[in-house]
């Protein structure tokens, strides 16, 4: 069949079935050849039910006793026996309630699923099941179970592909074998394909993902080389570095910078001295000091006579940038001004911004939606987001044009969330990056320890009094704002009653923004001495005289988001502390246990990376991007290749002529990544 043929025309899809296929995104036979499985079953590894062991298992035997009851509104348990010649099981499934009917008494039948200890005992749970004939039939002991799609279950995607069999010979390589490793050499992206959908046994399955996943990264790869050379193709504001000023300007600072701070702020008052828009992420753990890096990049270009904008994720963060930044920034002569929905006179103060009146806007993202207008914007920084999105890319150039035609503005990102080096080679790759490895000397390292809640009493009440007796402040972090026990509005009254003689408040993402910054600007001001929370207290907020942070029920949150909460504390000069809450009888997990390890982020990102997978942790933030079909992120080495074969490739323009395939299949990678 033509690859580009509709689905429609394959021979028993009719238009329901098209229908159905289509809302998976699956339009022609080329679509569908690109359907992977989305795992394997392995008959052939059947156990006696007498043999049993807790995990994945796959046993064969015949059911009995299956019935169903309705426990709640919207919920069902299905469930009975398994029995095969050694002993019985129990199986249960939930909102399965079509089981009850779906299986023939007497019949053998192949059950795959988890075996597990839940609720009192041992059961097998939602475990698929297949008849033992037709599996047997088949002579497939080893199969691809493909992930169903309303009524398109795997066993019609099985039909589906071995009936499409012979089309995958005319699938065409996409990869170059110019530089290519051997198994791209001696493969082809047809061979690759039969192999998953195909395979006699696992090691076929892992050839052809290899094959498979090295191709995607190529293409990830290839896509951010493009962009970066793009970016050189731009032309930005030229913004000269005053080597006298800056003296003067470190100078003044109540601090010295640390050496990583030094190189970071070099990197980018180079990158701002050229051209071509810089596009840079800066990287620092919690409380490494990025701000004043930032600080000087805006200075270099209130020198130059443009302005900066800072953006920042909330309300209470550009507040703080703008209070931090006023601080490092007015005695040098440099205006700046925040530009938040609760600022007033701003009408004023927006025609201040467009007559170049002020050097340094600080806003949220709303600053690029609204009708502010630049009078000369040539740096934007952004604050504790990763990306941008296309859209807000675009806003943000269009503001530039209007006042230096032809130019796009130079690019700052800046996250406490450490990037993992095979992220920043992959889906990172055409951001420069620069790292603050470093804390300012005189920092207090955090100690973190796993509490179970039932010690609180006894351990943690006792020295929370002690800590709030000597002057020093605490957040306390609850998983919910209004809704029982563990909401903040219920522990801060528990705590209230606990502490009398303190003040406390709580802060939620539901107040309203004004509220949310008096609250905040009260606790850093010392007016507030216990802060229960949200973690909308998570990101930048700095208040160095707070050195105590319980988060309860640690366990709801991944393990950046706990780093990131725990250097909400460790701020100041004085010893820090970070309590885990755990419920009373759970084992703390790895996580968890990492945490209380260690407080390297870079080291803590890496182990989230391995424990989850790059699209949880950094998945809403890339709008899409990490949604690779096959490949991760995590596997180095494969990158190592990959990349390197890239960067050769793409040294050569006229091989995008060459591979019109592959031209067309890094577009979508392309806007993703790229800032202009
Ligand atoms: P983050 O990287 O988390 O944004 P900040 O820029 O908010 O960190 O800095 C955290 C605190 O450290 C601020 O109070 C800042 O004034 C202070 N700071 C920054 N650099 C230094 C330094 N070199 N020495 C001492 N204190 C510093
Ligand atoms: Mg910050």
């Amino acid at each position: 069949m033509d690859l580009s043929a509709e689905v429609q025309t394959i021979k028993g899809v009719g238009p329901k079935t098209a229908q159905a296929l289509a809302k998976a995104g699956l339009y022609t036979v080329r679509d569908l050849l690109y359907y992977l499985p989305r795992d394997y079953e392995n008959y052939q590894s059947a156990t006696s039910i007498a043999q049993l062991r807790p995990g994945k298992v796959m046993l064969k035997g015949k059911i009995s006793q299956l019935s169903t009851r309705y426990t709640r509104r919207n919920f069902n348990i299905t469930e009975g026996e398994i029995i095969d010649s050694t002993g019985k099981v129990r199986v249960v499934w939930y909102n399965q309630p079509y089981r009850k009917n779906a299986f023939k008494e007497g019949q053998d039948y192949y059950f795959s699923g988890n075996f597990d200890f839940k609720y009192g005992r041992y059961q097998l749970v939602n475990p698929s099941a297949t008849i033992a004939t037709e599996v047997e039939q088949a002579q497939d002991g080893f199969q691809p179970i493909y992930k169903a799609r309303g009524k398109l279950n795997s066993i019609f995607f099985k039909k589906l592909f071995t009936q499409l069999r012979p089309s995958f010979a005319q699938i065409p390589d996409l990869l170059p074998l110019d530089g290519a490793p051997d198994f791209v050499q001696k493969s082809s992206r047809a061979d690759a394909l039969l192999d998953v959908h195909f395979p006699a046994e696992q090691s076929e399955v892992e050839q052809g993902r290899r094959y498979l996943s090295y191709e995607e990264l190529f293409e990830l790869l290839l896509a951010a080389q493009f962009n970066r050379q793009e970016t050189e193709q731009l032309q930005s504001v030229i913004l000269p570095f005053h080597a006298t000023k800056t003296q003067q300007f470190t100078k003044n600072l109540p601090f010295t910078l640390t050496n990583a701070q030094r190189i970071a702020a070099w990197d980018i008052l180079q990158d701002l001295e050229r051209p071509h828009p810089m596009n840079r992420l800066l990287q620092g753990d919690v409380g490494s000091g990025k701000t004043v890096v930032a600080a000087l990049a805006a200075y270099q270009t209130a020198c130059n006579g443009h302005q900066t904008a800072i953006l920042a994720p909330t309300a209470i963060l550009a507040l703080q940038h703008f209070e931090g930044l006023r601080k490092l920034l007015e005695p040098q002569n440099i205006k700046v001004a925040l530009l938040a929905s609760a600022t007033k006179h701003k009408e004023q103060l927006k025609k201040q911004i467009r007559d170049g009146k002020i050097d340094v806007i600080i806003g949220t993202h709303a600053l690029l939606t609204d009708d502010t207008i630049f009078h000369s914007l040539a740096l934007c920084v952004v604050d504790e987001q990763h990306r941008f999105g296309v859209e807000q890319r675009q806003k943000l150039v269009a503001k530039t044009a209007l006042t230096t035609p032809g130019k796009s503005p130079h690019f700052l990102a800046m996250t406490a969330t450490p990037i993992p080096r095979s992220l920043q080679l992959t889906v990172f790759g055409d951001l420069d990056v620069s790292i603050i490895n470093q804390l300012p000397k005189g920092r207090q390292p955090i100690q973190t320890t796993i509490l179970p809640e039932i010690q609180l009493e006894l351990d943690l009440y006792p020295e929370l009094h002690r800590h709030l007796a000597a002057g020093e402040q605490v957040y306390w972090i609850c998983p919910k704002i209004d809704d029982g026990a563990k909401s903040v509005i219920s522990q801060a009254k528990k705590l209230q009653r606990l502490f009398p003689e303190y003040s406390i408040a709580y802060l939620h993402g539901r107040m309203k923004p004004d509220q949310k910054d008096q609250i905040m600007s009260d606790f850093a001001a010392g007016k507030i001495h216990l802060l229960v929370s949200t973690t909308v207290v998570e990101v930048g907020v700095d208040v160095p005289n707070a050195t105590q942070i319980i988060i309860q029920s640690a366990e709801h949150y991944g393990l950046a988001q706990l780093h990131q909460l725990r250097g909400r504390v460790g701020r100041g000069t004085k010893p820090s502390h970070c309590y885990l809450l755990t419920e009373a009888d759970a084992q703390p997990s790895q996580r968890l246990r990492e945490l209380e390890k260690s407080t390297d982020g870079f080291h803590l990102a890496e182990v989230d990376l391995r424990l989850r997978g790059p699209g949880e942790i950094y998945g809403n933030l890339q709008h899409g991007a990490l949604d690779l079909r096959i490949a991760s992120l995590a596997d180095t080495q494969l990158i190592k290749l990959a990349r390197s074969q890239a960067l050769a490739f793409a040294k050569q323009p006229q091989n995008m002529v060459k591979y019109p395939e592959l031209a067309s299949g890094i577009q979508k990678y392309q806007q993703l990544t790229t800032l202009n």
